[in-house]
């Protein structure tokens, strides 16, 4: 029988709920425990696919296609394992599925209620997330007393009934420091667990954010106050980097209890690797310079997946990965090798809509003339192809379809009827709405032998990559661009999937996204070969 593991928040949002769960299934996972984890997310959206990345952050995209929120990527990126769609679910899919079951008249004739046909839902959702696994830990997102939330505190209410010590409730909460007072204070942990008791959940664990470290007599008060025992009260204070979290929460034995509570033997979690890599993060020996040319960049958290790549592949590289942040938007009306001086290298990553493009397509122009290494990603694909059809292939009204929709230059156009090549289904017309139409997910990836995208890949000659996208290369043009020295350099049943250049150091972009298959224990290929290339150029430059 599954054993659950229960994240609730408490006092505040941005606690590190999602490191907090992903730690401890990493931590059970290198123990030799089959563990997997889920994250609730109590809005009303079906997923994070329609929002605004500068309002949510990322949408991670699973293999099997699935839009869900970033905790999604902590979680691949610390238990080195591939999760799909049903390890995330939203209020909007417990409704929908309730409601459709309403219509198909599945209910016979009775009263639906949040009670107990959501909760029946809820508690489905969260047992089916737990099949055939030892250990689920279900992070459960916003913080206690949210009204959104209510309908999921009460499910997991029944579900510690119907569980009897087979269910451990982790509560993270926040130790604040008043520094006039120079104090920390233990009152909003104490509130925010007697709100979670009213609500008929006892903590098991209290897992205590903080600035400072909490003394042992102030561990004792809140132990009490809170009833849990005292090694159940564990701080977690801020580190250099998320990667130290679960070797800090090791350290403060946060297993013990959990081990004893399941009634597991005791627990020995292998670590030798990823405290190398956490080593390598902390006390790099050089560094390079990427420019991050992006516009979503008020909220670093859009580009959380493509952050994590090139800090794993930094570590395996014994390299610090520095950025300069460069709005795109803002680099259309000024001077471009100023702003991009220095820098080893350009990175390009997805995006939607017209808004910075032209900017974008500044900076691919100069990468691609001054030799700098360059790695486009989705929309910078697309970008890239855009720029070398204007100004090598003298095309210059070349575009997307997202961009100008009636052009008659569509270097990249959207396939009227997309068929997906998995299910062999179409996922879209013209006509279709916006959530859930994209090419999404794990597609096949054929690499051209000997080309730069092959050296990344050891040589493979077929690749898995994720893909969110709704448009694509046209094929009408490819011709053209090989005869001028831009190759394709990866297809997938006559589609393009990656190009380079031949006639540059490393210039190289592909339409899917590696950064969601990169893990800090293996880095993704392409980003690595990226981050490698920079340092070579930078070295061969500066000894030139
Ligand atoms: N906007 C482009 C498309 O829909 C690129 C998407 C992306 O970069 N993820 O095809």
């Amino acid at each position: 029988m599954t054993n659950f593991i229960i994240v609730t928040g408490g006092v505040l949002s941005s606690l590190g709920k999602g490191i907090t769960s992903a730690s401890v299934a990493a931590l059970l996972r290198n123990s030799q425990i089959n563990t997997s984890i889920l994250k609730i997310d109590p809005y009303i959206n079906v997923d994070p696919g329609t929002m605004s990345p500068i309002e949510h952050g990322e949408v991670f995209v699973t293999a099997d296609g699935g839009e869900t929120d970033l905790d999604i990527g902590h979680y691949e990126r610390f238990i080195n394992a591939t999760l799909s769609k049903r390890n995330n679910f939203t209020t909007g899919q417990v409704y929908q599925t309730v409601i459709e079951k309403e219509r198909r008249g599945d209910y016979l004739g009775k009263t639906i209620q949040v009670v107990p046909h959501i909760t029946d839902e809820i508690i489905r959702r969260i047992k089916a997330a737990g099949k055939d696994v030892d250990v689920l830990v279900v992070e459960l997102g916003g913080t206690v007393g949210d009204i959104e939330g209510a309908p999921f505190y009460e499910a997991i209410r029944q579900l510690k009934h119907s569980l009897k010590g087979k269910l451990f409730n982790i509560h993270v909460s926040l130790v604040p420091y008043i520094a006039v007072a120079d104090e920390l204070k233990t009152k909003p942990t104490q509130h925010s667990v007697a709100e979670l008791r009213r609500i008929g959940i006892s903590p098991d664990m209290l897992v205590l954010r903080s600035e400072k470290p909490i003394p042992k007599d102030m561990r004792k008060k809140l132990a009490l106050a809170c009833d849990v025992e005292l090694d159940c009260v564990i701080e977690a204070i801020d580190a250099k980097t998320i990667y130290e979290m679960p070797l800090k929460f090791n350290d403060s034995g946060l297993l013990k209890p959990i081990a004893a509570a399941f009634g597991f033997e005791e627990l020995k979690p292998d670590l030798k690797e990823w405290k190398r890599l956490v080593k390598a993060i902390i006390e790099p020996q050089g560094e390079i310079v990427i420019a991050f040319v992006g516009k979503y960049l008020e909220l670093k958290e859009s580009y959380k997946s493509l952050i994590e790549a090139l800090t794993h592949a930094g570590a395996h590289c014994n390299t610090k990965v520095k950025f300069r942040w460069i709005d795109s938007e803002g680099l259309e009306n000024c001077d471009v090798s100023e702003a991009l001086e220095g820098v080893n290298a350009v990175l390009v990553p997805g995006g939607f809509g017209t808004r910075g493009v032209e900017g974008k397509i500044k900076a691919i122009r100069y990468a691609r003339e001054n030799n700098i290494v360059f790695l486009g990603i989705c929309l910078g694909l697309q970008l890239a192809m855009i720029e070398f059809a204007r100004n090598i292939l003298g095309i210059a009204e070349a575009t997307s379809q997202e961009f100008v929709a009636d052009t008659t230059e569509p270097v990249i156009y959207l396939i009227d009827e997309f068929i997906d090549q998995v299910g062999g289904k179409q996922i879209r017309t013209h006509q279709s709405p916006m959530g859930g139409t994209m090419r999404l997910g794990e597609y096949e990836c054929n690499l051209r032998a000997g080309s730069k995208l092959a050296m990344a890949y050891a040589n493979a000659e077929k690749i898995h990559e994720r893909h969110r996208h709704r448009y694509e290369a046209n094929g009408k043009y490819r011709e053209r661009f090989e005869k001028a020295g831009l190759i394709v350099s990866g297809e997938a049943k006559g589609l393009i999937e990656a190009i380079e250049l031949n006639n540059h150091p490393w210039f190289l972009a592909v339409q899917f996204h590696p950064e969601f298959t990169s893990r800090l224990q293996s880095p993704n290929r392409v980003i690595l070969a990226f981050v490698q290339n920079a340092i070579a150029e930078k070295n061969r430059t500066s000894k030139s």
